[in-house]
């Protein structure tokens, strides 16, 4: 299916999922609302970031959309066709089109599979009609797109550093020429040294091959160094949507002010310039999320109807959309 002009890759409308979790041995099991009406869009080539501290939804969402995940509520439109609605064949061959890399590159990987059979996994259930020869052609392709040796294709995991793991990660999301890759916190689990490598790496697969990627981290001056716009969730809602140096530059949402707080600014004249509380307190519960607005418990702009009223995702002119009633008087 072709794109039109101006039309999304992506569109997410009114995603919702939650859990139900043990209660103990005395009380009822409780949902545990993990995202709640999430709606955005990814454009063709972009890359959309998405942040937030750890049990923000994030990762949920990128297995919501992949359907690894079924949302209860809400649609995940690719191509003009809702994949929560989809089953069966016509998924699996959606699937081709959206792959995912995982956070923990030698956790992912199976340790009594060499690399090879890895990285060729996918195409068994997705492209069952190439032949041993052309399978193995494609895995010798897709190494050397990650800068990694066709030679190694019989080693194991174990003989790869952190690094090389996630290049066969990065190979087998890549194997089956997908046009969306959901990276869920793809540096995290690596040495600093080693993250510059695979962010390059992804920006140069991007480039090259015309990818469109949702780049979700925990941390902003990572995700601010590769996205074109930066989804901020909290307690599985989104709070501000904005392009990327537009958000970090005049951050309007109080938590994404505190996020940044925590991000070094490399020029002490800006940093100066920049006003910032950074976070106080725990994250709550997502079992039991404060009344109003979620923030508020942690929100040094609270005031008295920030408990009583949910801000909703307003639009701001000149900037993206935000959820908190003080946007007017916050940051410019
Ligand atoms: Fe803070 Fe109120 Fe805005 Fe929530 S709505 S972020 S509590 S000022």
């Amino acid at each position: 299916m072709t794109i039109r002009e101006g039309e999304p890759l992506l569109r997410v409308e009114g995603l919702s999922k939650s859990f139900m979790v043990s209660g103990g041995m005395f009380r009822a099991p409780r949902e545990l609302k993990a995202l709640q009406d999430i709606s955005f869009t990814v454009r063709p080539n972009e890359t959309l970031g998405i942040v937030g501290e750890s049990g923000c939804g994030k990762s949920t969402l990128g297995r919501s959309i992949l359907q690894l995940l079924r949302p209860e509520l809400g649609r995940v439109v690719w191509l003009g066709q809702d994949l929560v609605a989809t089953r069966g064949e016509v998924l699996r061959k959606k699937r081709k089109d959206v792959q995912i890399i995982f956070q923990d590159p030698l956790a992912s990987l199976n340790p009594r599979m060499t690399v090879g059979e890895i990285i060729a996994e996918p195409l068994r259930s997705l492209m069952p009609e190439l032949n041993g020869a052309e399978r193995r052609a494609k895995v010798a392709e897709t190494m050397k797109a990650v800068h990694l040796s066709p030679d190694m294709v019989n080693r194991y995991p174990h003989e790869f550093s952190g690094g090389q793991a996630q290049r066969i990660g990065i190979a087998r999301a890549l194997i089956t020429g997908p046009k969306l890759i959901v990276c869920d916190e793809p540096v995290s689990a690596l040495d600093v040294s080693i993250q510059a490598q695979i962010l390059n790496l992804l920006a140069e697969l991007k480039e090259r091959m015309g990818l469109t990627l949702i780049f979700i981290s925990h941390n902003l001056s990572v995700v601010r160094h590769v996205s074109d716009r930066i989804m901020v969730l909290y307690l599985g809602r989104v709070v501000e949507l904005a392009d990327g140096e537009q958000l970090y530059l005049h951050p309007r949402h109080p938590y994404t002010r505190a996020l940044l707080a925590s991000v070094p600014i490399p020029d002490p004249r800006r940093a100066r310039g920049r006003d910032l509380k950074g976070l106080s307190g725990e994250i709550p519960s997502p079992i039991d999320q404060p009344s109003g607005c979620a923030f508020r418990t942690r929100c040094p702009y609270a005031v008295a109807p920030c408990a009583e009223v949910r801000p909703p995702l307003e639009a701001v002119p000149n900037h993206g959309d935000v959820a908190c009633h003080r946007w007017r008087e916050i940051g410019e």
